[in-house]
């Protein structure tokens, strides 16, 4: 582990925590990982009435002129409070709303930043992947959470991001980055130049199993780039925030290779998915949050793009 510096102590545990602030709205607990970035950590859950959907890291970025904001939350209501979040650390307009892929814990908030017309961010694959999924995705949200999802809604990207691009915030530059089908095939990053710090979204689950609803080979190739990025902080999209690097990245790659090299040793044995799935990757289980939901489904995903592999 490197040495901590004495700015992160103090930094560290900025929780700004059921402050009634500016509009009565209670505003996200918030964590500055670096200089100027600020993220909010999710519960390690599936959404539910109870956690209001707030599941996965969400949090922005500080500059000179403007404020860039990395997802949204589950929500409308998750997305006010992060925006109160915001106002309670500057008054800067919000130009940027940056979605780091499709998944309904990371887009549901969007709504809340509208008014502030800001460009909405995301990969060239983004808006398809939404529109494509729009109606299961608002159904299921509204079985799940009922009124604590009321005025949630999709807002499509306005900016489109192919390979990379930046974004000048104000003394402060951003590189966003799309990356091969992996997680899904709308995965983005953020990379804050200033501070080092990588906002990987969903491509690094730390802690809470990584979910495979794209491509296990193309997630695995992703990873060797993701490693070559060296980043000084980083905040995954599901799990504790700046995690030790690259500890974090090698169990989610060996998950991943594990995963892959069962799945097709299973296909060349002839054996169902049904057998893949009662048999691999057992030993797992207690390893990561949130098996018992995602890993039999991870199999199934796996074994549905390995079989046309030969
Ligand atoms: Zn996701």
């Amino acid at each position: 582990m490197n040495a901590v510096p004495a700015w992160r102590h103090a930094a560290f545990v900025i929780l700004i925590a059921c402050a009634a602030i500016a509009r009565g709205e209670t505003a996200l607990s918030m964590t500055q990982v670096a200089p100027g970035n600020y993220a909010h950590r999710g519960h390690d859950d599936v959404a539910t009435r109870e956690n209001g959907g707030d599941i996965a890291n969400v949090g922005f970025i500080v500059g000179t002129r403007c404020v860039a904001v990395i997802d949204t939350g589950g929500t409308l209501a998750e997305g006010r409070a992060l925006r109160a979040a915001i106002r309670a650390v500057t008054p800067l307009p919000v130009c940027y709303v940056i979605n780091t892929h499709m998944h309904p814990d990371h887009i549901f908030g969007n709504a809340a930043f509208k008014d502030e017309h800001p460009r909405f961010v995301g990969s060239k694959a983004l808006a398809q992947a939404e529109a494509a999924r729009a109606d299961n995705y608002m159904r299921a949200l509204n079985r799940e959470l009922g009124d604590v999802a009321a005025g949630s809604e999709i807002v499509a990207p306005t900016m489109t991001i192919d390979g990379s691009g930046n974004i000048d915030l104000g003394g402060r530059t951003l590189t966003l980055r799309t990356w091969k089908t992996a997680h899904t095939n709308n995965d983005l990053t953020v990379y804050d130049e200033k501070s080092g710090t990588l906002w990987t979204g969903d491509l690094l689950f730390a802690g809470c199993i990584p979910v495979v609803d794209g491509s296990v080979v193309g997630w695995l190739d992703d990873i060797a780039r993701i490693r070559q990025m060296n980043p000084r902080h980083v905040v995954p999209g599901h799990g504790p925030l700046d995690p030790p690097w690259p500890q974090s990245l090698d169990a989610e790659e060996r998950y991943l290779a594990n995963l892959a090299r069962d799945v097709r040793a299973a296909i060349k044995k002839g054996e169902t998915i049904r057998q893949a799935v009662d048999n691999i990757g057992l030993d797992e289980k207690d390893k990561w949050l949130l098996y018992d939901i995602y890993h039999r489904r991870n199999v199934t995903a796996a074994y549905a793009e390995l079989e046309w592999e030969q």
